[in-house]
This record gives C-alpha cells, sequence and structure tokens, in this order.
C-alpha cells in the first residue's frame, strides 16, 4: 500500500442497472460538492447498454436450476473493459455480501487507488466467470443481504471520498471521526450551553485546550468500552489511556 501518499481526487466508475440511484444519491452534500470541485470523478456504465438482446435483457435463469435469475456475463465484461478503457482504471471491486468485510481501513486503503470500478450486482447476483476474468476484489459492507450492490457501492464510496484531502471543510474532521483511532468518537455538543434537555460538561465551555483534549479522549474510552470493547482489544493503549481505563472502571463501579 502506498502510505502516506496524498490523494487530490477519486474517480469511480460504477457498474449498475440504477445509474440515477447512484448519481441521484452522490449529488447531495459533502459527496456533491466533491463532484462540483472534481475532487471526485463519478461515472455510471449500465450492463444494458452492452447487450445484443434487442430488449435490453441482461439477466437469464442459472444453470443447474433454483429459484431466481443471474446478471450475464457478456453484458458485464464488455461495461467493465469499456469502463477500463476510458478511465484507465484497474482496480475492480465487486460488492458482494461474500467479500471481505469493508471498514474504515479499507476505506483508507481504497483511497490509494485512485480509480476504482465497483460492480453492483442485482437478482441473485453475477456469473461467476465476471469474477474470475474482470474483479481483483470483493467487498462486503456486512454480514446481511440487501437487493442491489448500489447501495453498497454507495457506502465506500462516500466513505473513501470524505478521506480525500480538500473534501472535508476542516481536514481534521476525518482524523476525529470514529474508527479513524480505533476508538469512537468522543460526545458532541452545540449551543445552547444549557437547556430543558441538560448541560453541556463544563470543561467544553472553559476554553482549556489540554483539559478539553484529555476530557474527549476519556470519553472516547468510556463510549468505546461500553459500546465496542472488541476495538480496544485490537489496539495498544497509550499509558494516559490506561490511567484513564483505570478512572473510568473506578467511576463505574462507585
Ligand atoms: N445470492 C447472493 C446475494 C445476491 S444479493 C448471495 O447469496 O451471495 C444481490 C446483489 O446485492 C449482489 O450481487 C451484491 O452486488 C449486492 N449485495 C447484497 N448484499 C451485499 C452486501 N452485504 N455487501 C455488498 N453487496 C451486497
Amino acid at each position: 500500500m502506498l502510505s502516506g501518499q496524498v490523494i487530490t481526487s477519486m474517480r469511480f466508475d460504477v457498474i449498475t442497472l440504477f445509474p440515477d440511484l447512484v448519481e441521484e444519491a452522490l449529488r447531495h452534500g459533502i459527496t456533491g460538492r466533491a463532484i462540483k470541485e472534481n475532487l471526485l470523478t463519478l461515472k455510471t456504465w449500465n450492463p444494458r447498454d452492452f447487450t445484443d438482446s434487442k430488449t435490453g435483457r441482461i439477466d437469464d435463469k442459472p444453470y443447474g436450476g433454483g429459484p431466481g435469475m443471474v446478471m450475464e456475463s457478456e453484458p458485464l465484461i464488455k461495461a467493465i473493459q469499456k469502463a477500463k478503457e476510458l478511465s484507465g482504471s484497474c482496480h475492480v471491486v465487486y460488492m458482494s455480501p461474500q467479500g471481505r468485510s469493508f471498514n474504515q481501513k479499507r476505506a483508507e486503503e481504497f483511497l490509494q487507488h485512485e480509480k476504482i470500478i465497483l460492480l453492483s450486482g442485482r437478482y441473485e447476483g453475477i456469473d461467476e466467470r465476471v469474477i474470475e476474468s474482470e474483479v481483483d476484489e470483493i467487498c462486503s459492507v456486512g454480514d446481511f443481504v440487501v437487493s442491489g450492490g448500489e447501495i453498497p457501492a454507495l457506502l465506500v464510496i462516500d466513505a473513501v471520498c470524505r478521506l480525500e484531502e480538500g473534501v472535508l471543510g476542516d481536514p481534521d474532521s476525518s482524523k476525529q471521526d470514529s474508527f479513524s483511532d480505533g476508538l469512537l468518537e468522543f460526545p458532541q455538543y452545540t449551543r445552547p450551553d444549557s437547556n430543558e434537555f441538560g448541560d453541556v460538561p463544563d470543561v467544553l465551555l472553559g476554553g482549556n485546550h489540554s483539559e478539553i483534549a484529555k476530557w474527549r479522549l476519556k470519553e472516547s474510552l468510556r463510549r468505546t468500552l461500553k459500546l465496542r470493547p472488541d476495538l480496544l482489544k485490537s489496539r495498544e493503549l497509550t499509558n494516559q489511556e490506561k490511567d484513564l481505563i483505570s478512572e473510568i472502571k473506578s467511576e463505574e463501579n462507585s
């Protein structure tokens, strides 16, 4: 992996039967702004444009029988090859529940590719020959099955895009996001400092930056211990973090 390389523009080519769904979803918010500012290039390819069938049919019954339909290999392979030809992209990712789990670390690794083709399946999935001949990597967004690869592809594009230099207004935003340092993000508050729903912790109102940083680290640890203790098992703790965890444990026991 080319870690540390600053990526200033990402290109995603999405192979999908529902190009509008993908384009419309990314037109909003952070990703929409990234597209306008040319930090994110998005191109969709519909396999129906690559079939010889007069009706645009791209699916057929599975050999061996069984329920549902399977996306045919030829239109998908032609679409991928056309996308490769135009974008010069070489990393092809098939979105599938059978793939390697996507997470923040994978998002950082994807960012290093700069140009990625995301293949979204539908129906029962795609003809295995597409995977054998064109796919470099299979990526899952979780141990559950959704009806199509578009929403999984959107999750990947959004997560990768916000890591790119210049996409978030404040470059530190993504650094303090949950998972980026192996912890969940600390609690956040905004004005007013007090209302019928509660008070903002005093330390955040005081302006003492080192006290605020310490409080945030402690609350990140508290939250991670409570909600995602598994994250702490795979993370090396500093001495300060170990002390804070002892404090949290004695507070919770008292
Ligand atoms: N029969 C397949 C699932 C097909 S779901 C199987 O058991 O593996 C239809 C399409 O949705 C898939 O081709 C894939 O592109 C997408 N998809 C479904 N769940 C997904 C997940 N968890 N992660 C990524 N893509 C998924």
